[in-house]
């Protein structure tokens, strides 16, 4: 029994056969069909296994498509040919080892991945130019090679591929993301390949690789795998408090999250749209993406993070300015700010999918106030276009990703505007610890990083509660399961972690939650959906109310405009002038709260909605906003007014 730590690029957990792929020896090779017709039937099997494998891929293969069909691989191959007299098979291997090193002499990390996606692709070419086919997976296995290209992945039968290994790769390539949307357990490092043949036995299990277990080993990992499997399929155990949510890369992700039984997605990423194309995706691709995504999670909530493009993840076709340090420069939210046209086609895709389901939109990489305000003046101009244009569409809840220690030390203020809070701890240590997240020998800074993260996390919360939003933690921590109970203690309401890790981390938190107090629910009353002083039924200025014709009243003067929810529900109305809500509690009965009095007559001026119809809401969210002054000078009372019917 062998056992190596590699790297992960898609964590996991799988038990299965060796299927070994061995490096083609293409020497004694010849061609036997015509090179244009290698190529187009290459191109035809690509294009059949995006049919196959969903729209989410389309990008990626068709990235593919297009590096086949490149002027510097096929092109040069036909070039040689023509004008040297080249050999078929040696013109491909040639153009591909070109273009292929140019690749890899590229500073940017992910245009030097792309240099296994044209080997890869040169791979199969001579294999159908020599007449050969790829090998077929005919049961299930762990696939062990030196290299896997997404063309050669996309060939294979990926229902039969339970976890793969290889000596080159990274979390970036193409392959991590394919892996990672279909969650096949995927690592990569140094190990001894040629001691493994076909049919051993193989374990992967986190970042371990076991070659060749006992048979006691074996069987406790086959029994691992198959609960893992159930886990997947929907059969997850247990209640938490703690929403345990779900990381999705992909829409295919999404509905493995959603059969997994996530609680709903908390990030869902949407580079995957934009990178690997030769234009920017339009608003109806995103649409469709966004709404099938939000139709799998039904009532759940889908938080989708608008795009955060720029330092390793930069799309070929957008002019983004070469910087020394990408990390520190232009990307995510100051991406979108400053291609303002590319933004709004993203924010106007997710208003109008946010009419077919539960849907927030999250800002990634926030550092100021204004980036919030920015961003939600976009959305607000988009919702009134979209609405002259007759085309539906919802203002859903915007919050904001914490993941740089500006956001932290300014989340009092950011959470005064922003619906919910989402830790992006992966930056939150990069740029805390001044340590690069893709570094490869993070040595004893990665540990170092985890005190002072969670003392920003503890003053995040602090925010958060002042503000009644709720926090989710999207980054790694959240699915380290020696961290779990210590992030629920400090109050998370959310964890979000890969599909792979929602059972244990369900687990996990289920343990910690064990004779822990949640704070108040429905059954223990309803909070008070304001600050300020109480007012009888009796004394409320308006018959309306204190004739108790609208159910048993209570009023508050208000301290200040906000109007938080007074129990976990659903709103089932909102006035459109804003000065409204109902909401439902988990026991059917339903709850008015009214701001101001007589406020209707204001028509929407000086209100803030702050929550949909529909939304499920937690106690002490948010609904809306007023703006008291405004009330005052119009001659009306402030008081907040809880009706239950
Ligand atoms: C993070 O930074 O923790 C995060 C979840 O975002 P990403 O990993 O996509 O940068
Ligand atoms: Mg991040």
């Amino acid at each position: 029994m062998e056992r190596y730590v590699l790297k992960t690029a898609n964590e996991g957990m799988a038990a299965a056969k060796a299927f070994c792929i061995s490096e083609s020896d293409e020497s004694g090779n010849i061609a036997k069909i015509s090179f244009d017709s290698a190529v187009e039937s290459l191109k035809k099997s690509l294009e059949d296994a995006a049919s196959k494998a969903g729209k989410e891929y389309d990008g990626m293969i068709e990235a593919q498509i297009l590096l086949l069909e490149d002027p510097h691989f096929t092109g040069e191959a036909r070039r040689l040919m023509e004008a040297e007299g080249t050999d078929p098979i040696e013109a491909i291997k040639k153009a591909a080892l070109g273009l292929a090193q140019e690749f890899e002499d590229n500073p940017n990390p992910y245009i030097r991945g792309r240099a296994a996606d044209v080997k890869g692709l040169a791979g199969e070419l001579v294999l159908i130019i020599s007449g050969r086919q790829t090998e077929e997976l005919k049961e299930d296995a762990i696939l062990v090679a030196q290299e896997i290209s997404p063309a050669l992945f996309l060939k294979l039968d990926r229902q039969k591929i339970r976890g793969m290994v290889t000596k080159k790769g990274s979390s970036t390539s193409h392959l991590a993301v394919l892996a990672g949307s279909v969650g096949i357990p995927y690592l990569y490092g140094d190990f001894d390949q040629d001691s493994i043949n076909d049919g051993d036995r193989l374990i992967i299990d986190g970042e371990s690789l076991t070659v060749g277990p006992d048979d006691e080993t074996w069987k406790e990992a086959l029994k691992k795998a198959e609960k893992q499997a159930l886990a997947k399929s929907g059969k997850t155990a247990g209640h938490t408090d703690t929403g345990i949510f779900a990381n999705a890369g992909s829409a295919g992700d999404v509905e493995r999250a959603a059969n997994a039984g996530a609680d709903g997605i908390g990030l869902m990423r949407t580079e995957f749209l934009f990178l690997d194309r030769a234009s920017a995706p339009s608003e109806d691709e995103q649409f469709e993406v966004y709404s099938k995504a939000a139709k799998l999670m039904g009532e759940k909530e889908l938080t989708i993070r608008t795009m955060d493009i720029g330092a390793d993840k930069t799309p070929a076709w957008l002019d983004l300015p070469s910087e020394k340090n990408p990390s520190l420069g232009c990307r995510g939210i100051r991406v979108s700010l400053q291609n303002e046209q590319l933004f709004k086609t993203q924010l106007r895709a997710l208003l109008r999918a946010s009419a077919n389901g539960n849907i927030r939109i999250m800002l990634p990489m926030i550092t100021s106030v204004w980036e919030l305000d920015d961003a939600a003046a976009l959305m607000r101009g988009c919702m009134k276009e979209l609405e002259s244009e007759g085309l539906s569409c919802r203002m859903p809840k915007v919050g904001v990703m914490i993941e740089t220690p500006a956001a932290v030390m300014m989340a009092p203020e950011l959470a005064e505007k922003a619906d919910f809070f989402s830790i992006g701890t992966n930056d939150l240590t990069q740029y805390t610890m001044a340590l690069d997240r893709e570094s490869e020998d993070p040595g004893r800074y990665e540990e170092s990083g985890i005190e002072p993260v969670f003392r920003m996390i503890s003053l995040i919360i602090k925010a958060a509660r002042g503000s009644g939003i709720d926090v989710c933690v999207c980054g790694e921590l959240a699915g380290r399961e020696d961290m779990v109970k210590r992030l629920i203690d400090e109050g998370v309401d959310k964890l979000s972690v890969s599909v792979a890790k929602l059972e244990r981390t369900r687990e996990k938190a289920a343990e910690a939650e064990i004779g822990r107090k949640r704070p108040v629910s429905v059954t223990c009353g309803y909070a008070a959906p304001a600050d300020g002083r109480i007012v009888p039924m009796e004394e409320i200025p308006d018959p309306a109310f204190s004739s108790g014709e609208l159910g048993q009243c209570i009023g508050i003067m208000p301290e200040n405009g906000r109007v938080y929810a007074p129990c976990d529900g659903r709103i089932t109305s909102v006035a459109k002038t804003g000065h409204a809500v109902t909401i439902e509690d988990p026991e059917g009965k339903t709850i008015l709260i009214h701001a101001g009095i007589d406020t209707v007559s204001l028509d929407g001026k000086g209100f803030v909605l702050k929550a949909a119809e529909g939304d499920r809401v937690l106690k002490g969210q948010l609904l809306l906003e007023f703006d008291r002054k405004i009330i005052e000078d119009a001659g009306l009372s402030p008081m907040v007014i809880v009706a239950l019917e």
